[in-house]
This record gives structure tokens, sequence and C-alpha cells, in this order.
């Protein structure tokens, strides 16, 4: 995609990056499942989806790339995880790391690393840790000075994506405060091969173990801070937005084709009342993400509060409309050749991810009630 094409203001050309997204859902809808099947992770759409200029199009301008408002970057993580979560995580995870390393190390190897992602190298989080659990920004391993930097023994676990991965987003303890590193895997970097899971198993999100890795001086980065593209607080309420958009249509889709007693299921009143319920709610799940969004857009400082609320809404209304889905499946939505079933596997994923709901409900629950001050948002 030329520079051209995208435009030279923010928001002129983003529609172009949204109907190639669009366009190259529907392939990745069609071959969901089969990756899904074979956790196997779908290399052919992510490199289709570099390819189609959307890694150029994430990357902020200011480190180099076309800077996406807040608002497209939104429609595209929700058009990626309606056709397929897996890539849809993927990409989120890959920009996440990608968009920090340009700008957490853009006084040292910034340009580098963004040159190497629009270049189509790929990038993955290896954050969160054993000892750490949800807490993702917490780490408790320890590096230690070495000559060139710090040494790294310890663990990251599920790194989506790490298994194609050219450079990794690493955080440890260095003199007691977190710190990022960009680290490029060598022979120190093993997989344990742990993915086999329920959903997203398309992610390969693998456990890495560090021995005596070097977390090289010149590949440090600053803390996050304000004015940093929040590419995986933004994204990941759109995973679970996504895969409630594909479990609403296979219900649908399910309840107006089967017929029970020469009448399609559609017109039973229980089914219209669970759908009304579940789609109203959705719709509210969506609403609160949109306004997140737009307020991240404007620089609004409550957007990480908005954006957390609309995690917790979207990951708990996934898995409820994708439990609706089953009910309405009956047996058939049971099988494993039907849609159903996967959406429900793959709805339960997008609570796990960090933050859990658990987690947010702490947070926003001592927010609204005045209750101690919250920990530090991402
Ligand atoms: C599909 C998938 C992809 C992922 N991809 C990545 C990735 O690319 N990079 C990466 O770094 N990580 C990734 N993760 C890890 C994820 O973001 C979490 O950090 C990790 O799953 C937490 O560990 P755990 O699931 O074993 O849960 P645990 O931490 O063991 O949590 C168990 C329970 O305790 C709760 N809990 C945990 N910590 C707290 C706390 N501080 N306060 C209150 N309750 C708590 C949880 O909500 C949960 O209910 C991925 C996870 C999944 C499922």
């Amino acid at each position: 995609m030329s520079s051209a094409q995208v435009g030279s203001s923010q928001g002129v050309g983003e529609h172009e990056v949204l109907d190639r997204v669009a366009e190259l859902a529907v392939g990745f809808a069609a071959d969901a499942a089969g990756y899904d099947e074979r956790a196997e992770i779908p290399v052919v759409g992510l490199n289709a989806l570099h390819d189609a200029g959307v890694d150029r199009a994430v990357l902020p301008r200011r480190v180099g790339g076309l800077g996406l408002s807040y608002q497209s970057f939104g429609a595209v993580v929700r058009i990626l995880a309606k056709a397929d979560p897996s890539i849809a995580t993927i990409w989120v995870m890959h920009a996440g790391a990608g968009v920090a390393l340009a700008e957490l190390t853009g006084d040292s190897a910034g340009s580098f690393f963004a040159e190497e992602f629009l270049a189509g190298k790929r990038f993955a989080n290896a954050l969160s840790e054993p000892g750490s659990g949800n807490r993702f920004l917490q780490p408790q391993q320890v590096a230690e000075p070495v000559a060139g930097g710090w040494s790294l023994t310890g663990a990251k676990r599920f790194v989506s994506g790490s298994e194609i991965a050219d450079y990794l987003l690493v955080n440890a303890l260095v003199s007691g405060a977190p710190t990022f590193f960009a680290v490029i895997p060598d022979e120190s970097v093993s997989i344990i091969p742990i993915w086999d899971t329920l959903g997203l198993r398309a992610t390969r999100s693998q456990l890495l173990a560090f021995d005596n890795t070097v977390l090289r001086a010149e590949y440090r980065g600053r803390a996050p801070g304000p004015g940093d593209f929040a590419v995986i607080p933004a994204g990941l309420p759109a995973i679970s937005l996504g895969i409630a958009d594909a479990a609403l249509a296979a219900l649908v889709a399910h309840a107006r084709s089967r017929m029970i007693l020469g009448k399609p299921l559609a017109e039973q009143q229980w089914v219209q009342h669970e759908v009304a319920d579940v789609q109203v709610r959705l719709a509210a799940a969506h609403a609160l993400y949109d306004q997140g969004l737009r307020e991240a857009d404007s620089a609004s400082p409550a957007f990480f509060s908005t954006l957390s609320r609309a995690k917790y809404l979207a990951n708990k209304v996934a898995v409820d409309v994708a439990q609706l889905g089953v009910r309405v499946g009956g047996a058939s939505g049971y099988l494993r050749q039907s849609p159903i079933q996967r959406h429900l596997r793959d709805a339960e994923a997008g609570q796990l991810m960090a933050y859990s709901t658990e987690v947010l409900a702490g947070e926003i629950g001592r927010e609204v009630l005045g209750a101690g001050s919250p920990p530090p948002s991402p």
C-alpha cells in the first residue's frame, strides 16, 4: 500500500485499510476451523495482512508508519476476530510488540525495529510469567547485570505466535524496576510446547524458557508513557467482540434454518427473548468500546478506564452469546463440524487474557467504591 492510498492526514485512506482487511477476512473465516483443528498458526493470513499494508497502517506516524486512528484500529481487530480470532490475537500481539519496541527504544534502536516491522518481520509479546499471574506488567524475574546488558534466566508463558517471532518484547526487573527489552531469540531461548488448548488454538501461545539470555543494553526501552499507541488495551476488547459477533451470526443462521415441527427454531418465543437479551448487551459492549476508542483518539485520560470496562463487558457478553449458541444449536451445534462449539471455546479465552475479568472487576469495583488506589494501568 502506498502512502498516497492511506493518505497524508489522519483519517484519509483508513477506509482502504478497512476494505482490504474485510476482503481478506472472507478467506480467513473460511479457513479458521481448519487452523483451529490443526492448532496451526495461519502464517499465510498474517503475511497477507502485512502485504495489505496493515502493519504500516498501525505504526504511529512519529515512528515512520501511517498512524491508524484508534477507531480504525478497533474496526480492523473486530473484523479479524469475527473471521478468525486466532489471527486477530496473533496480530494484536505482534502489533503490540512491534509498535512498543519502535516507541520505547526510540532513543536507541527504535528506527531499526520500526523498519523491521515495516519489512514484515514478526514480533511477539513475551511478558506473562509464572510468578506474575495476570499482572503481566509486574515481572518477578530479576535480570542480573552482565557485560553488555543484563542476563535473564526464567520463563515467559503463553507467548502468542512465538514460534514465528523474529523479535520478542520482554520485561524483567532491573534494579528492582520493571524494564522492557527487545530480544532476538537465539539458542538461549527455547520453546516448551505446552499449547494444546480448548480455544484460540491457532495462536500457539507457547511457554518460552530463557537460559542466561542477554538483555542487551542497546535494546533496553523506556517505560510506556501516556502518548504511546496502546495497541494491547485497545485491541483486546475487540477480540471478544468479534468472537461474539461471529457466535451471534452462527446462532441466527442455525435458528433460521433448523426446522422443528414444521417451523424454524427462530419462531420460538424463548429463542427470540434470549436473542434479544444477548444482542442488546452485545450492542452495549460495542458502544462502550467505541466510546473508549473515541476517547483514545481525542487523548482523553479516561480512555484506559473505558477500554478496561469495555474488555470486561465484551469478555462476559462473548461467553453469554456463545453459550446461548450452544443451547440454540442443540446437539448439532455441539458437533465438531459446527462453528457454534468453536465460538464457545474461543469466547472463554477472552476473559483469561490479561487483564482477566477478575482483575478488571477488582480495579473497576475499587474505583467505583473509592476503596483504595487501584494498581497502575498499563
Ligand atoms: C489465548 C491466550 C493468548 C495469550 N497471549 C499472550 C501473549 O502473547 N503474551 C503474553 O505475555 N501473555 C499472553 N497470554 C497470557 C495472559 O495474558 C495472562 O497473563 C496469563 O494467561 C495469566 O496466567 P494464567 O492464565 O495461568 O492465570 P493465573 O494468573 O494463574 O490466574 C488464575 C486466576 O487468578 C486470577 N488472578 C490472577 N492474577 C490475579 C491478580 N493479580 N488479582 C486477582 N486475580 C488474579 C485470574 O483472573 C484467574 O481467575 C495469553 C493468554 C491466553 C489465554
